[in-house]
Order: structure tokens, then sequence, then C-alpha cells
């Protein structure tokens, strides 16, 4: 059976229905990897004509529980791209002075200029999840986030920038596996926190809190993908892929070549 990456507006996600450990027709890491090469590639001449044009923007969100895989795939995915057409923002817990102001200013500040690939490592969403999870704020404050969130991408993606939100899915078996390989291995202590056993604890609250987002934020101009993360070389595929077709469709041109480039001469 294939599963679906996105996810249809209006339809109620149910995270039981879908396969974190789906690997679609690939059964070996080798194919999977040289196809998310050639998006790799696709990706960066791309990037050039986003940037050349300076038309539009694209945002990338990605959403994942903790070892969920955000940094791999922002590592694998923009690998080659040219550092100067991309930004990649990291929400961590709001400072006094973004707590000051309303949630979504930090993130308006953050969305990438046009002609940029945006990368966000969580993002507004937080403000659903986290705050949800731990009652950072009341219910009815929480509860009116969706339909402001859906308001603040759709007046995004009216001024040029596409975006697509990605909820890397991993198992809760997967997640153990990668909370001890950051133990065992001392390159990689450095990325374990005990906090993340803690939310750990919390994780069917944060499976309900993220169905709720799925549900209620994949939007015709946002659409919301869940990316089966158990492989990372399958999920590196996925990502990138919807990334090089969100690009194609913009059906973007280098500028028009200068009329008379012909007569202009270099002086020596
Ligand atoms: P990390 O991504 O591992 O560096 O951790 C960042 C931490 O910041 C995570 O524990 C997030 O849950 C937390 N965080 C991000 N955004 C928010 C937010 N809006 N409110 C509270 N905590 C947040
Ligand atoms: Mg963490």
């Amino acid at each position: 059976m294939t599963q679906p990456f996105l996810v249809p507006p209006g339809t109620h996600v149910n995270l039981a229905d879908y396969d974190p450990g789906y690997t679609g027709d690939y059964e070996k890491k080798s194919a999977a990897k040289a196809a998310r090469k050639d998006n790799v590639k696709r990706l960066q001449a791309l990037q050039e004509v986003l940037w050349a044009e300076g038309k539009h923007s694209l945002l990338v969100v990605l959403q994942a529980l903790d070892a969920g895989g955000k940094d791999g795939t922002i590592k694998h995915v923009m690998r080659g791209v040219n550092p100067q057409g991309c930004q990649v923002t990291s929400f961590k817990v709001p400072t006094e002075e973004e707590l000051a102001h309303d949630y979504l200013w930090r993130i308006h500040q953050a969305v990438p200029r046009r002609g940029y690939i945006g990368i966000f490592n969580r993002s507004h969403y937080e403000d659903v999840l986290v705050v949800r999870v731990h009652n950072l704020v009341p219910e009815s404050v929480w509860q009116q986030r969706y339909d402001e969130i859906n308001h603040f991408e759709e007046m995004l993606a009216d001024n040029g920038t596409t975006i697509l939100k990605f909820f890397l899915y991993i198992s809760k078996d997967e997640q153990k596996e990668r909370f001890e390989e950051r133990l065992q291995d001392p390159k990689k202590n450095w990325k374990f926190s005990m906090s993340d056993v803690r939310e750990r604890d919390h994780w069917d609250e944060y499976i309900a809190a993220y169905e709720d987002a799925l549900s209620r934020c994949s939007t015709p101009w946002a659409p919301w993908h869940i990316v089966p993360a158990d492989h990372k070389w399958y999920r590196n595929l996925v990502v990138s892929g919807a990334m090089v077709q969100a690009l194609e469709k913009l059906d973007m041109h280098f500028p028009p070549p200068l009329p008379d480039a012909d007569q202009i001469a270099i002086p020596d």
C-alpha cells in the first residue's frame, strides 16, 4: 500500500494510520540515496533561478519529536545549495523580548526574503505543541492559534512565499534507539539532553497535539507533509523531492538577456 505524504486540507489525521518505517518502493538505502542526490542537484539549479529571478521565496518548516532528524535533514538536503541564498533559523525557548511580543513576531522576522530559501528548525507550531503539552498558556489562547497561523501563512503565500511544512515522524522505538546512540557515542553525547527523556514521557500528548496541528493547519497555501522518518535516507529523499516539486511548479525564469549584450565592450 502506498502511504501519502501530503495531508489533504480539511482531513482529520490519525497518526496511527501512518507507518514511520515506510520506505515506498525503496528497499535499500543505496537506490534512495542516489535519488536523493539527483534531487539535491536539481535543487541547486532551481535555487539559482530562484535567486536570479528574485520573485519568490521558499519557506520550509521542519517539525519533529526529539531526535526526529531535523538537523540531519537540513544537513543532507541543503548540502550544496548556495549558502548565500539560504537561511536556517532555529527556534528555541522564547527570550524575554520575544515573549513580550505576540508569538508570531519572531517568526515573521525570519521569513525568507524574495530569492531565498528559508528553513525553520522548529517554528510557530511550537506554540500549539510544547506550549499546549505543558500548559504554558491557557487552552482558550492556544485554541485560537490554529486559525491565526492559517491566516498568517496565507498572507505570506499571497506575498510570494511558497510554504512547505514537514512533520518528520519517527516511532517511539526509533527515538529510544537514537537516544541510546547519543549516549553510547562520545561524539554524539552533546546531542543528548535529560529534558529529551522527560519530554518522552509526554509522547502521547505530543502525538495528539501534532494530529491537531496537521489536521487543522494543512491548507492549500501551506500544506503539511507527514514524512516517514525512521529511515533517514528515505526521509531525506521525501523532503528533497517535495522541495524540488514545489520549486518546479513556480515556473521560474532567469531575467531576460540584455538586448545589446554583444555590443557592450569591456575595456581592457
Ligand atoms: P532544540 O531544538 O533541541 O535546541 O530545543 C529547543 C527547545 O525550545 C525545545 O525544547 C522546544 O520545545 C523549545 N521551544 C521552541 N519554541 C518554543 C516556544 N514557542 N515555547 C516554548 N518552548 C519552545
Ligand atoms: Mg533537543
